[in-house]
C-alpha cells in the first residue's frame, strides 16, 4: 500500500473496510499486523524523537486519527479525506472477530475498566468470543504473555498509553500467536461508558 508522509512519518490511506479486506488477507497468510492512531501531537513528537518515528514507521496501518491529518493531506495534495479513529477502528475490528470468530484478548486499564469494558463490548456483539484480559497495572509480563498463548487469541487491543502500549506490541507481538495488534488508548474507558 502506498502511503503518505508527512514530517516523516507515515500515514495509511485506506479507510475502514480497506483495511478489515487487507488484514483478512494478512490474516490468512498468518502475518502480523499492527494499527498505530497518528495524530499531529505524535506527528511533532516523532520529529524529535527517532525511536517514536520508528516505532509509528514500522506499523502496518498508521491509522489518520484527527483533522490535522487530514488537513496536511490536502494541502499536499494527498488522498486521505476521511479519519480513522483508534475507538472506531477498534470498534470495526470487534465486529469483524464477532462475525468470523474471531478471539479477541484486552491488555490494559484498570481491573474495573477493562472488566465493564468486556461486559459493554459482549452485550453490543453478542457472537464475540473475548478469551481474556489484563488490566494495564499487572506487570508481570510472562503471566501475560503465557494467558495470551494460553487462550490463543487472534487480536490483542492494548489500552495504556501511548507509545507505552506501542513499546508493549513490538516487544511481545512475536511472543504470542495473534496476529492482530492495536494500541488503543483510552478506548477501553470509552467501552466501559
Ligand atoms: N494505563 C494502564 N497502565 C498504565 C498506565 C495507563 O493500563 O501503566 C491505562 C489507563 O488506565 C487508561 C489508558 O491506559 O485506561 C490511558 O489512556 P489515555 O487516554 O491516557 O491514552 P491516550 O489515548 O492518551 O494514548
Amino acid at each position: 500500500m502506498q502511503k503518505e508522509t508527512y514530517l516523516g512519518v507515515d500515514v495509511s490511506p485506506l479507510n475502514y473496510e480497506e483495511i478489515i479486506a487487507d488484514l483478512r488477507g494478512r490474516m490468512a497468510k498468518g502475518e502480523k499486523s499492527t494499527i498505530i492512531a497518528v495524530n499531529p501531537e505524535k506527528m511533532i513528537k516523532a520529529e524529535t524523537d527517532a525511536d517514536l518515528k520508528q516505532l509509528i514507521n514500522e506499523s502496518t496501518y498508521q491509522i489518520p486519527d484527527g483533522i490535522g491529518v487530514l488537513l496536511a493531506s490536502k494541502l499536499k495534495k494527498g488522498g486521505i479525506r476521511s479519519r480513522v479513529t483508534g475507538v472506531d477502528m477498534m470498534d470495526r475490528l470487534l465486529r469483524f472477530a464477532a462475525e468470523e470468530g474471531k478471539r479477541v484478548f484486552f491488555y490494559g486499564a484498570k481491573e474495573e475498566v477493562v472488566r465493564a469494558a468486556k461486559e459493554n463490548i459482549e452485550k453490543k456483539y453478542p457472537t464475540i468470543q473475548i478469551v481474556g484480559y489484563e488490566n494495564g497495572y499487572e506487570k508481570d509480563n510472562d503471566k501475560i504473555v503465557r494467558h495470551i498463548q494460553e487462550v490463543n487469541a487472534d487480536l490483542v487491543f492494548v489500552a495504556m498509553g501511548s507509545p507505552r502500549q506501542e513499546h508493549w506490541i513490538r516487544e511481545n507481538m512475536h511472543h504470542v500467536p495473534a496476529t492482530v495488534f492495536q494500541g488503543v488508548g483510552g478506548s477501553f474507558d470509552v467501552y466501559a461508558g
